[in-house]
């Protein structure tokens, strides 16, 4: 058996243009604000990619750029400018910030309407409380949508999630939880994650091994969301999955890169855009 493959490039740009028409209906822009501290090179990269993709699909973008000796009060009046401003509706800092910054902090001061990361304790909160006008961290998001294009109704089925991070591997627990899956979220104490593995409908990686999850890990059939990015010395990409022995036993996969990752962008202008709707600028 050769796995679907699935195509998040193609995913990523249907809900872009989706989101593209819903924002030409509104009145005035939704927008959203970026803040990056320090010249951390791919950073920089990423949040031009987010610019640009703003951009395109006609949300304002406002960006500040601070040096990485940034005092954390000139951060904070960053994003209490932005929780005031009425024409920014969702505010995203850029992390990892350089490390004398407090990045908790930093982070939990974002209004929480304007959080379109997900990641204030009100958002998280939202999320475990299954209340679904919070915003949700995007990477999970997309792979949630991702994971539809698949199969509808998750219900009943065992979802696996390697790793329990705050951005990822614990707002997706909760995402598959309340889809009615039956949930195991592995870690780096898991022990026999093999065998877990294995008894996985869904399994999705999100650890930062290269091709740690090998094709005789997965069920027949399983769907396998693999969310790592990890570069190899060749200087290529690759996921926590190894996606050749994957491909052999999986029923659907998506590939890395043009898996998740289009996806994630995708869904910040998505939060952005219901910000807008609930009132954030306001
Ligand atoms: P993270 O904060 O470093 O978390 C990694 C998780 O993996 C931790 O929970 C850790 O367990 C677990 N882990 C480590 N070694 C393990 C092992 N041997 N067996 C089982 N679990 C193990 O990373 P993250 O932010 O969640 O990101 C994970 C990966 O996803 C990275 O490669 C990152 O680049 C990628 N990522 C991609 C996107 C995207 O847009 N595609 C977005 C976000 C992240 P402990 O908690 O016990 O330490």
């Amino acid at each position: 058996m050769s796995a679907q493959i699935i195509d998040g490039k193609t995913v990523a740009q249907d809900l872009r243009a989706e989101l593209t028409t819903q924002v030409q209906a509104l009145d005035s822009p939704p927008g959203l604000a970026v803040i990056l501290v320090g010249d951390d090179p791919a950073s920089h990269v990423y949040v031009g990619n987010k610019i640009k993709a703003c951009e395109q699909v006609g949300i304002q973008s406002f960006e500040s750029r601070l040096g990485a000796d940034a005092s954390q009060e000139e951060v904070l009046a960053e994003i209490q400018s932005y929780n005031n401003n009425p024409a920014v509706h969702g505010i995203l800092m850029q992390l990892p910030v350089p490390a004398h910054l407090d990045s908790d902090f930093l982070v939990q001061s974002i209004a929480p309407e304007k959080d379109v990361d997900g990641l204030s304790f009100i958002n998280q909160g939202k999320l475990i409380a299954g209340d679904t006008g919070g915003l949700v961290p995007c990477t999970p998001q997309g792979s949630l949508r991702l994971i539809k294009t698949i199969k509808e109704d998750l219900s009943g089925l065992h979802a696996v999630v390697i790793g329990r991070s705050l951005l990822f591997g614990k707002p997706m627990a909760q995402l598959l939880l309340q889809e009615n899956c039956t949930v195991t979220q592995a870690h780096s104490r898991t022990t026999n994650l093999e065998e877990i593995c294995k008894s996985a409908d869904i399994l999705v990686a999100a650890v930062g091994r290269p091709k740690m999850v090998k094709g005789d890990w997965i069920k027949d059939g399983a769907i396998v969301i693999d969310v790592g990015i990890n570069r190899l010395d060749s200087g290529k990409l690759c996921g926590d999955v190894d996606y050749d022995s994957a491909l052999e036993k999986a029923g659907a996969i998506t590939p890395v890169p043009g898996g998740v990752g289009p996806m994630t962008i995708a869904c910040l202008l998505a939060n952005t855009l219901k910000a807008y709707n609930s009132g954030a600028g306001s």
